[in-house]
């Protein structure tokens, strides 16, 4: 059964987001960490996948086993920092279409701005995994996920490395059908929009813009 709040609490996982949220932990190693834990989050993320028998031959016999059926994948990645959750997906996805939806957070409001989206012309026919490590205000994935939906998207998870208990409620409000995996439940937002205690700006700590 399809869970839609997966907390994953995995040591590795735990282990590695520790040294993520270290101020002190370079460029070189927070992008090596984000890519590791989204390896692991997508593993968890699609657990639910369905899978038929195939026959196949082994060296020794010939024998029944199993291989994921249904729907495609497609991964969004709601840039920038999306990006970084990408290559550890596709290591374990290799297969998996990928789509880009830009959006910034307006400074004053918090409100998100489009500025950029390409997605497969076939996504209403894909399982697609929305990424972006920081679920902070929720509005910029409430409106990667209107955008989505409108575009013909129906079956839909989020993945993100972490969450603030005002992003996740705000989206499980709005988007109830869509399930969200994350490395780990916040405390709150500062009034800036950051997740407390969270690890700073998710991009410019992965693309060491500051
Ligand atoms: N985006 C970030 O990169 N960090 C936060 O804490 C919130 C949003």
């Amino acid at each position: 059964m399809t869970k839609m709040f997966n907390l994953i609490s995995h040591p590795l996982i735990q282990h590695k987001l520790t040294f993520m949220r270290n101020e002190e932990t370079n460029t070189d190693n927070f992008r090596r960490l984000l890519r590791e834990i989204s390896q692991m989050l997508v593993y968890e993320a699609t657990r639910d996948l369905p899978t038929e028998m195939a026959t196949i031959k082994t060296p020794l016999t010939v024998m029944s086993s199993p291989i994921i059926s249904g729907k495609k994948l497609c991964l969004v990645s709601i840039l920038r920092a999306g990006n970084g959750m990408l290559d550890g997906m596709l290591d374990v996805l290799p297969a998996a279409r990928v789509g880009h939806i830009g959006l910034y957070r307006d400074p004053q409001t918090l409100e998100p701005v489009e500025y950029y989206m390409k997605v497969p012309d076939d996504i209403s026919e894909r399982l697609v995994i929305v990424v972006d490590p920081m679920l902070a205000t929720g509005n910029s994935a409430i409106a990667a996920l209107n955008r989505l939906k409108e575009c013909g998207a129906s079956a839909i998870k989020y993945v993100c490395l972490l969450a603030a208990p005002e992003g996740l409620a705000a989206l499980q409000a709005a988007h109830p059908d869509v399930s969200v995996t994350t490395a780990a439940l916040d405390e709150r937002l500062n009034d800036h929009g950051y997740i407390v205690p969270g690890l700073g700006d998710a991009g410019d700590r992965m693309f060491g813009t500051k």
